[in-house]
C-alpha cells in the first residue's frame, strides 16, 4: 500500500485540499471558502474539519500546508498574511490541535511551484521559475531541484520586483512593482483609466472591468485592450528578462486566473522577452503554462510534505 499524503492551500478566497499518494496520484480533492475574517483559529477548524473527512479511516503520513504570506519556519508561525488580515499566527499549533501528524509548511507560491515541478509543467526541469499572475503576482524559484526560499523563507516575491518606480502604489506600498503594473488586479486598473480617458463611448460601469473583460475584448479585436494587454506583456517581459539574466533558468511556467486568456497573452509576453534579452538567452529559454490549475498549490503541498517530511 501506498503511502499518503495531505495537502492544503490557503487562500485569499479559497481553501483548496486534497489527499495523494506517494506516487502523485489525486485520491480526493475540496474546495471550502476561507472566510479569513473569522479568524486562525476557526479557519483552522474547518478545514481540519474538512480534512477528517476527507481522510475518513486512511493512514496519513504528513501533511504539507500552504499559506499566503512570509515565515517563521523554526516556530511553524505565518508572520504576515496580508490577503488574510492574518499577522503573526502559530499555525502550525493550531492544526496541532487537531491532529497528531507531522505538518510542514510553505509559502503558497513555493508549494505551487513543487506542484508543477513534480507533477506538472516543471516535471523535465531543475532550473525554473513558476509565477502565478492572479489577482498579485505570485513567484516561486525551483534552482538545482529544490525549493530556494531565501535566508528567512522570503524569496521568490517576484510580484514586488520593481519595474517602474513612478508606476502605480502596489499593496505592499512600493510604486510599480511587477504586481502593480501586470496583475489580474492591474489589468482591471488600466481598463478603468481607459475607460476614464473615454476609450469606451458606450462602455460599462467602471466596476464592471475586470481582467477578463480587457481579455475577452481584446480577443474580438478591440484595439484600447489590445493596447493594455501590450503594456502588461512588456511588463511581464521586462521583469521575466531581468529573472533570467540573474538566474538563467530553462523555463518559466506561468499560472494564476490571468493565465486563462494565455492564448491572447503568451505570444506577447514571448515578443517583450526577447527584446528584453541578451543574445544568447531565448533560443534555450522556455515560457510555458501551468498544468495543474488551482488544485496544484495543494497537489505540490502534499509533495512537499513527501520531499521535505519525516524521512528527509
Ligand atoms: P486568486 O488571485 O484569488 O488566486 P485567480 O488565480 O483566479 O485567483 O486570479 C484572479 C484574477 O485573475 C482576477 O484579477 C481576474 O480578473 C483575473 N482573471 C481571471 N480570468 C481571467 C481572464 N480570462 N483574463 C484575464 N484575467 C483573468
Ligand atoms: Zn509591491
Amino acid at each position: 500500500m501506498s503511502e499518503k499524503y495531505f495537502g492544503v492551500d490557503i487562500g485569499g478566497t479559497k481553501v483548496m485540499l486534497a489527499l495523494v499518494t506517494a506516487e502523485g496520484l489525486t485520491l480526493k480533492r475540496e474546495r471550502i471558502e476561507t472566510r479569513a475574517e473569522e479568524g486562525p483559529r476557526k479557519v483552522v477548524e474547518r478545514i481540519a474539519e474538512t480534512m477528517k473527512k476527507i481522510i475518513g479511516g486512511e493512514k496519513v503520513t504528513a501533511v504539507g500546508l500552504g499559506v499566503p504570506g512570509p515565515i517563521d519556519f523554526s516556530r511553524g508561525v505565518v508572520t504576515l498574511a496580508p490577503n488574510l488580515g492574518w499577522k503573526n499566527v502559530a499555525i502550525v499549533d493550531l492544526f496541532a490541535e487537531h491532529f497528531d501528524l507531522p505538518i510542514f509548511l510553505e509559502n503558497d507560491a513555493l508549494v505551487a511551484a513543487w506542484g508543477e515541478k513534480t507533477l506538472g509543467a516543471g516535471k523535465d526541469f531543475d532550473h525554473f521559475i513558476y509565477m502565478t499572475i492572479s489577482t498579485g503576482i505570485g513567484g516561486g524559484l525551483i534552482l538545482n531541484g529544490k525549493l530556494y526560499r531565501g535566508a528567512y523563507g522570503a524569496g521568490g516575491e517576484i510580484g514586488h520586483m520593481i519595474i517602474d518606480p513612478s508606476g502605480a502604489t502596489c499593496g505592499c506600498g512600493n510604486q510599480g512593482c511587477l504586481e502593480a503594473m501586470a496583475s489580474g488586479r492591474a489589468l482591471a486598473r488600466m481598463g478603468r483609466e481607459a475607460l476614464e480617458q473615454g476609450q469606451w463611448p458606450e462602455g460599462p460601469s467602471p466596476e464592471g472591468i475586470t481582467g477578463s473583460t480587457i481579455t475577452n475584448w481584446a480577443k474580438a479585436g478591440d484595439q484600447p485592450s489590445i493596447e493594455i494587454l501590450d503594456r502588461q506583456a512588456r511588463y511581464l517581459g521586462l521583469g521575466m528578462a531581468n529573472l533570467t539574466h540573474l538566474l538563467d533558468p530553462q523555463a518559466f511556467v506561468l499560472g494564476g486566473g490571468v493565465m486563462s486568456a494565455a492564448e491572447i497573452l503568451l505570444p506577447r509576453i514571448q515578443a517583450a522577452l526577447e527584446d528584453y534579452l541578451m543574445p544568447g538567452y531565448s533560443e534555450r529559454l522556455q515560457i510555458l503554462q501551468a498544468k495543474l490549475g488551482d488544485i496544484g498549490g495543494a497537489l505540490g503541498a502534499a509533495m512537499v510534505a513527501r520531499d521535505f517530511g519525516p524521512k528527509n
